[in-house]
């Protein structure tokens, strides 16, 4: 479904509730999250990148992702366009545009929008937008629904497809715990190009436009992010049209809260009838999961049961078996034994009645003569 029809659609399904809940409304406005002066962004200057994929591999090493498929200083991965994945949360990618005769290379990751459009989509409030200016997400609250993916206006939240139990959605942090710990984000860290500039998005933005003033014929003159949705906390330069490198221009500068004013802004999301009706939905779905590996456990358990049964009760049999051929074995011995001993005694016995022949008596002995 189309992004901006999807919000939309949420718009109409806020409105629906509102009529049902037009006691508990409040006026609609595109205030749904407040906007932090101070925060932060990076902007990254396309014309300055590489393509050296150093910030995948510290963003990988920063977040402790899985090994990556191809190793980090494999190019060869730039020949086809990548998107963000469970375990990538940034990407690199390689853009032949008309006109150059090189490459350009732009990376890819969350762009911590002012106003996100996962957080308008998620009706269990699991996005925050905080006050340094990242976008994070608790997965304990997630339910799985996946519209943070659908709203998503640059394609970033991505889903554990892999994992059995419990997937969560992944995206890139902009490493709010290291800011949190006063350190830049991993990728800009290591960026050797410095094609990646942390700073106060305001500042960034000043700096932006002073690139673009000061190097007349380098830049196209937009920074992407600046309006776009409401405005990024990532931010782009480019020597190209943007869409060349994969961007999409057509976002406008609305944000998504104007889309889900109806939703979001006008109806508080614990009353809603929708989201209620919706998280009923996934809970089922949830508990139907559960119930089904809790049936798959016990059907193991009683298959492993009735197979100790059987070995145990073919171990008796075979015991009680091997007692009577033992007991038969003895008996048939015992019974040679005495039938051997009752012939030895009659046969001297029989020897013991013979009469005995008197001696010298010769008489009647054939072939003598009288
Ligand atoms: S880029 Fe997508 S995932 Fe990141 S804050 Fe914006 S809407 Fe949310
Ligand atoms: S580390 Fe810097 S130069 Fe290298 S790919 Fe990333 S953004 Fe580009």
């Amino acid at each position: 479904m189309d992004r901006r029809r999807f919000l939309t659609l949420l718009g109409s399904a806020g409105l629906t509730a509102t009529v049902a809940t037009a006691g508990t409304a409040k006026a609609a406005s595109t205030g749904t999250f407040p906007g932090y002066k101070d925060s932060y962004g990076v902007l990254h200057d396309t014309t300055r990148c590489i393509g050296c994929r150093k910030c995948e591999q510290a963003c990988n090493e920063v977040n402790k992702l899985p090994a990556p498929k191809a190793k980090f200083d494999d190019l060869t991965v730039l020949e086809k366009t990548r998107r963000t994945d469970a375990d990538s949360w940034t990407v690199v990618n390689r853009y032949n545009a008309a006109g150059l005769d090189h490459p350009v290379f732009r990376k890819q990751q969350c762009n911590h929008c002012l106003e996100p459009a996962c957080a308008s989509a998620c009706f269990v409030k699991a996005f925050t937008k905080n006050p340094d200016g990242s976008v994070t997400y608790d997965g304990s609250l997630c339910v799985g629904c996946r519209y943070c993916m659908v709203a998503c206006p640059f394609n970033v939240p991505a889903f554990q497809y892999a994992e059995a139990f419990d997937p969560l959605i992944q995206k890139c942090t902009m490493c709010h715990p290291r800011l949190a710990e006063g350190k830049l984000p991993g990728c800009v860290e290591i960026c050797p190009k410095e094609a990646l500039t942390f700073g106060r998005r305001k500042d960034l933005v000043r700096i932006a436009h002073d690139r673009i003033r000061q190097n007349p014929g380098r830049y196209i003159d937009h920074v992407y992010g600046e309006q776009e949705m409401g405005g990024t906390a990532w931010m782009y330069l480019s020597g190209v049209p943007f869409s060349a490198t994969g961007m999409n221009e057509e976002l406008g500068t609305k944000s998504a809260p104007e889309y889900t004013a109806g939703a979001l802004g006008a109806v508080p999301m614990v009353v809603g009838i929708w989201p209620i009706l919706l998280t009923g939905a996934y809970a089922i779905t949830k508990r139907k999961e559960k119930i089904a590996a809790e049936e798959q456990a016990e059907a193991v358990k009683q298959a492993v049961a009735a197979s100790r049964a059987e070995a145990d009760d073919k171990l008796k049999a075979a015991l009680a078996k091997a007692d009577k051929d033992k007991e038969a074995a003895v008996t048939r011995e015992v019974k040679k034994a005495v039938d051997e001993a009752r012939k030895t005694f009659e046969e001297e016995l029989a020897a013991k009645e013979q009469p005995e022949a008197p001696e010298g008596d010769d008489a009647g002995k054939p072939g003598e003569d009288a």
